[in-house]
């Protein structure tokens, strides 16, 4: 069987085709329903001459239309580009000229990111307007898809290896590069992570995590293929995710730490908000060590850290506690998850010093991280260069330095961009947060380099305080002296009141940086 992604949305049709499949604000769903709008927007793609390999953008936050839109693209072989919401006008006129997108998709509430631009785009021949209030001067997508037959679409022939997204990165470090991502990229990742993350048709899963981003891209098919229903968010606050945890008893949640944080908060001050569904919380990108104690002990859920990054479709690793450690103390299995983890089936990973060898499992030498895995891309698009840089002797670089323990567990340490170099010893911004992390004032911390006359770099802090809390920078920073190597501990600390973040909700350590300097003058 070639591992084509249309194959999940068929068997959720064939084995659930009655059972709800989607919740979007008061709209639902059965993947039957689903189905019949898929095929009238591959039947209605196909009426504007959409071919297979033509690109179809999408600019949209968590909705049905966004969903469907996956299958409704790939039936006819074209490759979706989603684009991020949080970008600026020249962003996607970038975007969508260096992708050539044919059509683009994108919700009212974004439209005026598009409307300043619109002329410019060299290739996009047809833009259409989801939840069209007619404010704007394009179709709507309702009357639009109406229009279109519902009938069973006469599918393009596909191979596994056919690109079907062109995933840009976050951008965190710099220009977003397309990934292009094939059909067997995402099914043996699906299969992996249904696997290791348990999914079964009892779930109920909320995309909490934007479905534009890798990290949310991905999970729509490890669901979809297990019948599980999808609750769409357009806004990842914490009252909403209670709201709908309570509705629809959801069961499952992916999410940046930060969502998590502001959702401890929120659980805080409302402590009798319906919780105990959820079984298991997923998250990357970093999570403070203090979180996962938080999450495991006042929320009761199960907590599951993974580690990926778009070029790798994009999860290697999964923190689940192994049976045979469950006899650690509880203490000690926090810690385990409060790493990457162990590789995911199908996934290779390697942590190796400068010459290429593998560091010592004793969770002292420090290496980067590579991998070796069905999820790893074919290239980025248009950019052989990028692509040989990254992909070298089949490996995935990943720019990403971690250490192993004696369990086999990989604890990510930092970015190579992000260490931070002092005195010729190399600090992990992510361990100096984790300890921030852990004072009662402290909301939300990054930590940076910033030059220093003797030691060449030192870290300093970026802090915002918890509401109603007060506390200096010297007492900050006599906190991290004392938990932390000297050497490692802070030496500044800016207090502000919110910190710069992507729409996938990671910090922006390069605004930092721009921000820092900008403020030395
Ligand atoms: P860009 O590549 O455009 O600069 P980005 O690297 O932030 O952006 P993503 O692919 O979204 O884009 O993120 C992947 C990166 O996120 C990883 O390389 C790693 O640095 C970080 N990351 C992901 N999971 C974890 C984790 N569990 N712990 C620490 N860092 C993580
Ligand atoms: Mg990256």
């Amino acid at each position: 069987v070639p591992l084509i992604l249309t194959h999940f949305l068929d068997r959720a049709v064939s084995l659930y085709g009655e059972k709800k499949a989607v919740f979007c604000e008061d709209r639902e769903f059965t993947y039957r329903e689903l189905n019949s709008r898929v095929n009238r927007l591959s039947n209605g793609l196909r009426k504007l001459g959409v071919k297979k390999g033509d690109r179809i953008a999408y600019l949209a936050p968590n909705t049905v239309e966004m969903l469907e839109g996956f299958y409704g693209v790939f039936q006819l072989g074209a490759v979706m580009v989603p684009l991020n919401i949080r970008l600026k006008p020249d962003d996607y006129l970038f975007i969508l000229n260096h992708s050539e997108s044919k059509v683009l998709f994108v919700d009212q509430e974004l439209y005026h990111l598009i409307a300043p631009v619109k002329d410019k785009l060299e290739t996009v021949e047809r833009i259409i307007v989801h939840y069209h209030d007619g404010s704007s001067p394009e179709a709507g997508y309702d009357e639009w898809l109406k229009g279109n037959s519902e009938a069973p679409f006469d599918r393009e022939f596909l191979e596994e290896q056919d690109v079907c997204s062109l995933l840009y990165t976050s951008g965190t470090t710099g220009n977003p590069k397309g990934v292009m991502l094939t059909h067997r990229n995402n099914y043996l990742h699906a299969l992996s992570s249904m696997h290791h993350l348990r999914v079964s048709d009892e779930d109920v899963l909320i995309h909490v995590l934007p479905m534009f981003h890798v990290n949310g891209w991905g999970s729509p098919f490890y669901y979809t293929a297990n019948g599980a229903a999808q609750v769409c968010l357009r806004k990842a606050a914490p009252e909403s995710i209670f709201a709908a945890i309570a509705k629809h008893g959801a069961t499952v949640m992916h999410m940046a730490p930060t969502v998590l944080n502001s959702i401890l908060q929120h659980y805080e001050q409302h402590v009798p908000e319906v919780k105990d569904n959820i079984r298991v919380v997923i998250a990357g990108s970093a999570p403070p060590p203090a979180f996962v104690t938080r999450v495991e002990k006042e929320l009761g859920w199960e907590f599951i850290q993974v580690y990926g990054m778009t070029e790798s479709s994009p999860l290697s690793t999964v923190s689940t506690v192994r049976s045979h450690l469950k006899r650690l103390p509880l203490n000690e299995q926090y810690r385990m998850k409060a790493k990457a983890g162990v590789p995911m089936i199908g996934s290779e990973v390697k942590v190796v010093n400068e010459l290429g060898r593998e560091v010592a499992g004793n969770g002292m030498e420090i290496g980067e991280v590579v991998v070796r895995s069905n999820g790893v891309m074919k290239g980025y698009w248009k950019n052989d260069e990028a692509t040989m840089e990254a992909i070298r002797d089949g490996w995935l670089h990943t720019g990403d330095m971690a250490n192993v323990d004696s369990y086999g567990n990989i604890e990510i340490v930092d970015r190579k961009k992000d260490v931070i170099i002092s005195g010729g010893e190399n600090i992990s911004s992510i361990e100096v947060e984790g300890v921030l992390y852990d004072h009662p004032a402290v909301l939300e911390a990054a930590v940076i380099a910033v030059p220093h006359e003797k030691w060449g770099e030192t870290p300093h802090a970026y802090v915002v305080l918890r509401p109603g809390t007060t506390i200096t920078e010297k007492e900050l920073i006599d906190f991290s002296r004392e938990k932390l190597a000297h050497f490692k501990a802070i030496t500044g600390v800016t207090f502000v009141d919110e910190l710069p973040k992507t729409a996938s909700g990671k910090i922006q350590k390069v605004h930092l940086r721009n921000e820092y300097w900008e403020a030395q003058g």
